[in-house]
């Protein structure tokens, strides 16, 4: 066994592809490690007595460490014993899908490792995502069919990460699951949200196609409240699981806001999944960014997102406006180890920019201020304007107003909750952020009505959402073996 290699070994991170070869294509951005590599990587882990990465606590007002529990430290040691089958179970116990985390999870884990402290994280997520890929490829990850089944009957609307995971966990433990689905394929924004790149769908088709097998029913195509009504759902079934997301998009006020190239970020990403699934490359019939000038609201992940795909569109220039300052490059004193790190970080789309553009597209306290339209009511400039935050609000600065050119907006500023008419559909109570309300740190809803993810925290991440959709499962059989409180 390797022992101390947190003194022996340097991190590694899976070999990015560099920005100019993989705009070329949508595939993914990284190459793994071979095993030996790995397995020096996993013996970096330090076996703490009391290791955050797994433990998971609110610091601060915020989570740090793995919201699944991931036994991180088990199944490095098992990695770098090269006992891959056992790490793979150890994952497995705690983690629904850890090929979708292992690729987009932000490494909440990582930032709390104690080798973080002082040095370099140990490379948990591409060690979670070798321990799967492994698995899968060796044959090791088969379809766990329940030995008996309960005869209760129930449904999952939606088929996003909280979804999947709800839906897994109550085929195991013995009842028949159908997943309602509006889109053509299941996924959830693992499918049209998320770009191929950073998880391909190829991916999360693998892992539906496990879940058939495992008798796990899809209906795609199926949009609860308009073919199928929330009564027929209501009565057809001994219990029921919200697990919609939290699909409604926060808007821009902004003069001229009608103009003809104007998309939410998730309709655009939407439709260049679609086209590449469709033909391979985005070009056809698509929202599309080629030969434009485009302008993304919002320097978050999801215009980071539309900044790649932007790119590999082969759009003339691409400006991501951010309404908040610049973080700093470090650590601030208020922000101690192992809280989450609020700091600069450059992802995968900017980096292209930077290759591409020479620059990073991301201005700081910036907004629109009116978008300018040609005689056709057709797009073709943002007024922008510069935000000081002197007492804590954003205020316009005058004068400050600048001019770009633009033929495609995108807005990416985030999410305010879940359709209204989905949850007045089910008679489901909403809380002031849009979501669905249940009592704190539960999932019913009330009657036989459940849920779980986006659609009951908000706007979150996939770790959480499988988190929610575990848990959720562990209270429906509660209620359906007659157990639940
Ligand atoms: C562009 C983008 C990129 C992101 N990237 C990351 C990332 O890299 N890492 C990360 O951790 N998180 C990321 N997130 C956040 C993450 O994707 C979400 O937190 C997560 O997908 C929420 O899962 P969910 O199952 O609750 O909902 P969703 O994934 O939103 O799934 C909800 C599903 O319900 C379906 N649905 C809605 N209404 C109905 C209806 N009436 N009938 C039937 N079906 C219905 C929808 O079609 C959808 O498929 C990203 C989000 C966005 C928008
Ligand atoms: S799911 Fe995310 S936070 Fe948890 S171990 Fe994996 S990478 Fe870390």
């Amino acid at each position: 066994m390797m022992k101390n290699g947190f003194m022996r070994f340097d991190r590694l991170d899976n070999a990015d592809i560099a920005p100019l070869e993989r705009i070329n294509n949508y595939k993914g951005l990284h190459t793994p490690l071979d095993e030996d590599k790995r397995r020096e990587q996993a013996a970096r882990c330090m076996n703490c007595g009391v290791p955050f990465c797994q433990a998971g606590v609110m610091l601060n007002g915020m989570y740090a460490g793995c919201p699944l529990g991931n036994l991180c430290p088990e199944w490095n040691e098992l990695i770098s014993k090269g006992m891959w089958n056992e790490a793979a179970d150890r994952l497995l116990l705690t983690s629904s899908f850890p090929e979708f985390t292992g690729r987009v999870c932000p490494a909440l884990c990582e930032k709390a490792c104690t080798n973080g402290l002082d040095g370099n994280a140990v490379t948990v997520r591409d060690n979670e995502l070798a321990v799967i890929e492994r698995a899968f490829e060796t044959g090791y990850i088969k379809a766990c069919v329940p030995k008996e089944r309960t005869g209760k009957q129930v449904a999952v609307i939606g088929s996003g990460p909280s979804g999947l995971a709800c839906a897994q966990m109550l085929n195991r433990y013995g009842h028949e699951v159908t997943v309602y689905e509006r889109e053509d394929l299941p996924g959830g924004l693992l499918m049209y949200g998320i770009p191929n790149m950073k998880l391909e769908k190829a991916i999360v088709l693998r892992r539906i196609r496990l879940m058939e097998e495992e008798g796990i029913t899809f209906r795609c195509g199926s949009e609860v409240g308009e073919g199928i009504s929330a009564d027929e759902i209501m009565s057809g079934y001994d219990a029921v699981v919200l697990a919609c997301g939290s699909s409604v998009p926060r808007d821009i006020k902004a003069e001229g806001r009608e103009a003809d190239g104007i998309y939410f970020a998730v309709d655009f990403l939407k439709s260049a999944t679609k086209a590449v699934l469709r033909s391979g490359l985005a070009y056809g019939d698509h929202i599309s960014a080629k030969y434009k000038n485009v302008v993304i609201i919002g320097g978050g992940d999801t215009g980071n997102d539309c900044v790649a795909t932007a790119i590999r569109q082969g759009c003339r220039s691409v400006t991501q406006l951010e309404m908040m300052p610049k973080p700093p490059a470090q650590r601030t004193a208020d922000n101690p180890w192992p809280e989450w790190p609020k700091v600069l970080k450059t992802d995968y789309g900017q980096e292209e920019s930077i290759a591409v553009f020479g620059s990073d597209p991301r201005v700081y306290q910036k907004t629109v201020k009116r978008f300018i339209t040609d005689e056709n009511n057709r797009l073709k400039a943002v007024e922008t304007v510069a935000l000081s935050f002197d007492n804590g609000k954003p205020e316009q600065i005058k004068d400050s107003e600048e001019t770009i050119p633009a033929e495609l907006v995108l807005i990416a500023a985030g999410f305010v909750g879940a359709e209204e008419k989905l949850t007045s559909a089910f008679g489901a109570e909403r809380t002031k952020r849009g979501t669905v309300m249940t009592e704190a740190g539960h999932y019913h809803v009330s009657g036989s009505l459940f849920t779980a993810g986006d659609m009951h925290r908000g706007q979150s991440l996939v770790v959480w959402a499988v988190k929610e959709g575990r848990d959720c499962a562990k209270e429906v059989n509660e209620y359906l073996s007659g157990c639940m409180e």
